[in-house]
């Protein structure tokens, strides 16, 4: 009987409120929570353990389906070979540079340093680091379905990269599977988002757990991990990105940086780089005169593939975590989570939220405790928004790049924006 009322009403405060925005009240009233009730505040971890069991149990299946489907989508377009080889080749490129540019932000600003978390959690013990040339051997899967169910990273992404280039070449027999991966993907990106939706209750247990265990000191070197992802971001587009767009495509930078406005900022709000791809291919087509055959391919391509943001993210995150739990690092580590990263790159949908899963398999590689996850949880939509927008600004920056290069960039739509650029200033 009350079936029919309650619909449209059901939606109350909380239900009205973005996910973002739960998830801050979440981490908030932790906080309170654990304050109050200091170590008793343990009572509410498996409400946090819940969520990252829930992020744990997406990370085969997402990072398997995706891939396939990010190497067969580029089926379709054999006639754009070679766009997609210098596609791919930027888009590996320019992250391992991202990662790497965490990584020294993360060694110099150290915003883990001091936290001493791993007093309280004796199963953080310094990991024993593989030899590189171990750790290289390893990553080919003698038997890829124990690589599967052990969540062998490494052996998942090299199978996956090779089944989808198989199905590639098998063409038109391959259709069924081709399908098949495709619509596993979805549903993994849609449980994804339902997992997502724990984040909420799961982050106000974590924080719980974290203020009552650890005090609210912890705060302060969060907002430390704010400022040093932030930091890097803004370098990896300003410096990094326009440095490329004048020293490759010989073009304005400035241009380039001015055409990022609307992508960027449907970017920054959205934190999802596949939300932003129809603000992003209206950008490259009509204020960096990229051509609509680069764009409609390199873009989506980008969206999926193309994670630099994510990266560095990731590179910060990882070092924060070992500083703050007194894990040592060896220097296959960094090689590691560089690799990893940019691999897992290929793998990370353009969805709110992603990069907080892979940086979880970033850090089961290189044996980092899951519990710094759970501090990285509480301020990740805040990092999100970062990196989602870095993520964009590279998808149009290779783009701009690949279309130069192919002779598909005009550069009258290019050039006229930039002296409509140039205009503004002086009549203002
Ligand atoms: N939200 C990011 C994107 O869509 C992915 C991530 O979570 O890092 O690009």
């Amino acid at each position: 009987m009350e079936h029919a009322t309650m619909g449209p009403r059901r939606a109350g405060f909380w239900g009205r409120l973005s996910l973002w925005k739960k998830i801050l009240i979440g981490m908030a009233l932790g906080m309170v929570a654990g304050t109050v009730l200091g170590p008793d505040a343990e009572l509410l971890k498996p409400i946090g353990t819940l969520f990252v069991n829930a992020i744990k149990m997406l990370i085969v299946p997402l990072v398997f389906c995706s891939l396939v489907v990010g190497v067969t989508s580029m089926q379709d377009t054999r006639k754009l070979g070679r766009i997609g080889l210098k596609s791919l080749v930027l888009y590996l490129g320019t992250t391992a540079v991202a990662i790497s540019i965490g990584l020294g932000m993360g060694t110099l600003f150290s915003p883990g340093e001091g936290v001493n978390m791993a007093a309280a959690d004796s199963a953080v013990a310094a990991q024993e680091a593989p030899t590189l040339v171990a750790t290289l051997l390893n990553m080919i899967p003698t038997n890829p379905v124990s690589a599967l169910a052990e969540g062998n990273i490494l052996q998942i992404i090299v199978f996956a990269l090779g089944l989808g280039i198989a199905l590639n070449l098998c063409g038109e027999k391959a259709k069924p599977a081709v399908q098949v991966f495709d619509s596993l993907a979805e549903g993994m990106y849609k449980l994804t988002e339902l997992v997502m939706k724990l984040a909420p209750y799961g982050v106000f247990g974590l924080m719980a757990w974290v203020a009552g265990t650890y005090g609210l000191d912890i705060l302060l070197p969060l907002i430390q991990v704010v400022a040093v992802v932030y930091l890097g971001c803004v370098i990896h587009v300003v410096v990094f990105y326009s440095g490329l767009i004048s020293g490759l495509g010989r073009l304005n930078p400035l241009r380039y940086l001015k055409g990022l406005i609307n992508p960027a900022a449907v970017a920054y709000t959205t934190s999802s780089s596949a939300g932003t791809l129809p603000a992003s291919i209206k950008a490259a087509r009509e204020e960096m005169g990229v051509s609509e055959g680069v764009s409609s391919f390199v873009l989506p391509l980008g969206a999926t593939i193309n994670m630099d943001g994510t990266a560095l993210y990731q590179g910060v995150c990882a070092l924060f975590i070992a500083q703050a739990f007194g894990v040592d690092l060896a220097f296959s580590d960094y090689l590691l989570i560089i690799a990893t990263s940019t691999l897992a790159s290929i793998g990370t949908a353009g969805v709110p939220g992603a990069g907080l899963i892979m940086l979880s398999l970033v850090m089961t590689t290189v044996g980092l405790p899951m519990e710094g996850l759970a501090i990285i949880a509480g301020i990740d939509r805040v990092l999100d928004m970062a990196r989602t927008t870095v993520n964009v600004c590279g998808d149009l920056m290779v783009a701009t790049l690949v279309a130069r290069s192919e002779n598909e960039l005009d550069e009258s739509v290019y050039q006229r924006a930039r002296a409509h650029a140039a205009v503004q200033p002086s009549a203002a």
